[in-house]
């Protein structure tokens, strides 16, 4: 039995010159925890499938999937991914995986879903969990970009989500969205190492500073930024999870350099 599953693009969006996302149908046997990656990707001319890993963005009771994706310009899957059209097939693995999960965490009363880049496609479908609300208080997508156009999903986050049909009660009074950039000026500016360590994070949201008794972290991002927010969760007591061991923090790589 094959490993993947042939899905049909159903529909595609281009953000930016290097940031699209894209919806396909989903097999009714595909199973996946709101977190997960999966691996998707093309057929090549030979016939071959090439693939890569892929966060879903989509949460777990859709019908369909969605993914948000870099496009790599010499990129061996992104190079031609980028062009597909409505129709074209897309091959999405059968096994999704990881280690950002709600279940890989202690209780705790607020979320941090810390992240950058196409990082923050698995926290899609994590902020519209019911679990994740009913687990938190509160629930704070942290999103950091270069540029203000490359905040995907903002106008979603800031408009439509709050008033969707069954999670808008919990949105409205439970979530927290917080987009800086680094490169212009914006009403949230700076890395998202940079507003944590600084405090400008919690007093812009009146919080209280990140700490160990109340707050459990997801992390999302480039290799760097994982290396810089795992030393700094550890300075402040917070101990990470995987699957086997629930911790206070839990990180994913959103992407590995080369
Ligand atoms: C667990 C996991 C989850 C991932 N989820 C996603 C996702 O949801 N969306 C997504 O676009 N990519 C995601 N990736 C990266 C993805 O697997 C591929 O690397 C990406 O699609 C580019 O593929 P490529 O074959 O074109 O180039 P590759 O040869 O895979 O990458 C070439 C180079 O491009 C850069 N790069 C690759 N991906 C990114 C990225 N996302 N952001 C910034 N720079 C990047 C890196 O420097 C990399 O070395 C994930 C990777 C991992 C390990």
């Amino acid at each position: 039995m094959s490993a993947f599953n042939e899905e049909r693009v159903l529909s595609v969006h281009h953000w930016t010159e290097r940031l699209f996302s894209f919806t396909t149908t989903r097999d009714t046997s595909l199973r996946f925890s709101n977190g997960h990656f999966t691996m998707i990707g093309l057929r090549g001319a030979n016939g071959k499938p090439l693939l890569r890993a892929y966060s879903i963005v989509s949460p777990n009771y859709e019908e369909t999937l969605e993914f948000l994706s870099i496009k790599v310009q010499d990129g061996p899957l992104t190079s031609k991914l980028q062009h597909i059209q409505v129709g074209d097939t897309v091959i999405v693995g059968k096994k999704p995986t990881g280690t950002l999960l709600i279940d890989y965490l202690l209780p705790g009363k607020r979320l941090y879903l810390l992240s950058t880049g196409t990082g923050m496609a698995p926290f899609l479908s994590i902020i519209r969990d019911p679990d994740t609300y009913e687990k938190f208080e509160q629930v704070i997508l942290v999103h950091g970009t270069r540029e203000v156009k490359e905040l995907a999903y903002h106008e979603y986050l800031t408009n439509e989500l709050p008033k969707h049909e069954f999670l808008g009660v919990m949105v409205s009074k439970q979530f927290l969205y917080y987009p800086t950039v680094t490169r212009e000026p914006y009403k949230h500016q700076g890395r998202v190492t940079t507003v944590i360590e600084n405090g400008q994070l919690a007093a812009d949201l009146g919080l209280p500073p990140l700490n160990a008794v109340e707050d459990r972290v997801m992390i999302c991002g480039s290799p760097e930024m994982l290396r810089d927010l795992k030393a700094m969760m550890e300075v402040r007591g917070l101990k990470e999870g995987n699957t086997t061991t629930p911790g206070d923090f839990v990180i994913e790589r959103a992407f590995v350099s080369q």
